[in-house]
């Protein structure tokens, strides 16, 4: 059985920006294993979905592409775009893979994980057995929606399993749920002519007291919602708590909300209802603690409390009020990790200097957050 220092499970942003940074540490032997290919998530996204953070190469004047795994790289540059689709963002992520040789292997699902009394862990894949010290997980959420919000949930059809907004039989339709994936889905429905009654429990672009882009409306978003004010096809039901979907007896669907009210729908309601929690570190679930909530409990270095040697990488990871589910915050992490393991190996840190959270821009660096809200 072949045996290395650290595998990461998962090549989306952060499983590859987690390589970049285990590339700099001489010596180590590590590798990415990949369920199918290099973003696929992305590659999986609706056609006419667009990143919501916009690219820009500041990466000179020493603040890096908001949406770069690997500080000297540029989506912006790459794709010529600001907002890319998801496709071009996947083959980014597979242009700063093969620049830098990271030794990758596609197609190879992790199938079961078994922890090591001694340390490390065996890793049942794809393509046979592997052993491991050290376990990076970084499986995303995309591949795994949450279909059953409330009763009748499976009745719809969620976001994540739409390729094309342009395929869909003519409306009216019923979205459901109003953050950036409700919008979404609401706006490019509109777009295509279709009539749309968009159920929102809150208006999340009009939070005044808040604004932190993981619980408002982004302002991309919302300068496209601003577009549609005067498109009578859109059509906003407020203080809409949905509790149930159920089938009338001629196929066509209902929507039930907690305060009685109900609509009929021809088409299948359109979840935009979000992912299961904690995502893909759901596949090992037995591996971490979690609280009340539904989230992974995390060390400071975002090491799982159950099992040592086990890392978290990704959207999933929290830490007080801090929630790093964009790639600008999740990337702050990777420098973090890879010194903890470079250190637990006795190996060269020196390729840390310079490098760290700070490498993301000054207002990058954790020592900044620490103390103030900026
Ligand atoms: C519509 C939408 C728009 C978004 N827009 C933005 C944005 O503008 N800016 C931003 O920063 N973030 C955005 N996000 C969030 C961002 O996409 C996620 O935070 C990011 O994709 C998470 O990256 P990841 O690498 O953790 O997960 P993923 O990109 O999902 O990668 C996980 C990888 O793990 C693989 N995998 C899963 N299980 C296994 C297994 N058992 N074995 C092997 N491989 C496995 C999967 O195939 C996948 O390739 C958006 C999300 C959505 C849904």
């Amino acid at each position: 059985m072949r045996s290395v220092d650290v595998v990461i499970v998962g090549a989306g942003p952060a499983g590859i920006g987690m390589a970049m940074e285990l590339g700099k540490i001489p010596g180590l032997d590590f590798g990415v294993l990949e369920s199918n290919r290099i973003g696929e998530s992305f590659v999986r996204w609706p056609a006419q979905t667009r990143l919501i953070t916009p690219s820009f190469h500041s990466n000179p004047f020493g603040l890096a592409d908001l949406n770069a795994v690997d500080a000297a790289t540029s989506p912006a540059i790459f794709a010529g775009a600001e907002h890319l689709s998801g496709r071009q963002y996947a083959e980014y992520l597979e242009s700063v893979a093969q620049a830098a040789q990271l030794p990758i292997a596609c197609g190879c699902k992790v199938l079961n994980v078994e922890p090591h009394v001694d340390g490390g862990f065996y890793l049942n894949t794809e393509l046979g057995e592997l052993f491991t010290r050290f376990l990076i997980w970084a499986c995303g959420e995309y591949q795994f929606p949450d279909l059953s919000p409330f009763p009748g949930g499976q009745l719809c059809q969620h976001y994540a399993h739409i390729e094309d907004w342009q395929i869909l039989e003519s409306g009216p339709y019923i979205v459901i749920g109003g953050y950036e994936s409700g919008l979404d889905a609401a706006i490019n429905l509109v777009k295509l002519g279709h009539q749309v009654r968009l159920l929102v429990r809150r208006a999340t672009w009009d939070l005044p007291n808040e604004t932190d882009p993981s619980l408002v409306l982004s302002p991309y978003t919302r300068a496209r919602l601003h577009e549609m004010e005067s498109n009578d096809k859109l059509e906003i039901v407020y203080d809409a708590s949905v509790i149930e979907v159920t089938q009338n007896a001629d196929h066509s669907f209902r929507v039930h909300t907690a305060d009685g009210r109900h609509w009929d729908v021809e088409q299948q309601p359109i979840l935009g209802t979000g992912f299961l929690k904690g995502g893909g570190a759901r596949q090992i679930k037995d591996l971490w603690m979690w609280d009340d909530d539904g989230h992974i409990v995390l060390s400071e270095v975002d090491e799982s409390i159950m099992t040592p040697g086990l890392f978290l990488v990704g959207p999933q990871v929290r830490h007080d009020q801090r929630i790093y589910c964009f790639i600008y915050k999740f990337r702050q992490r990777f420098a973090r990790i890879a010194l903890q393991i470079a250190q637990r190996l006795q190996l060269d840190t020196e390729w840390l200097e310079g490098a760290g959270d700070g490498v993301w821009g000054p207002f990058g660096n954790s020592e900044c957050c620490e103390g103030c809200e900026c």
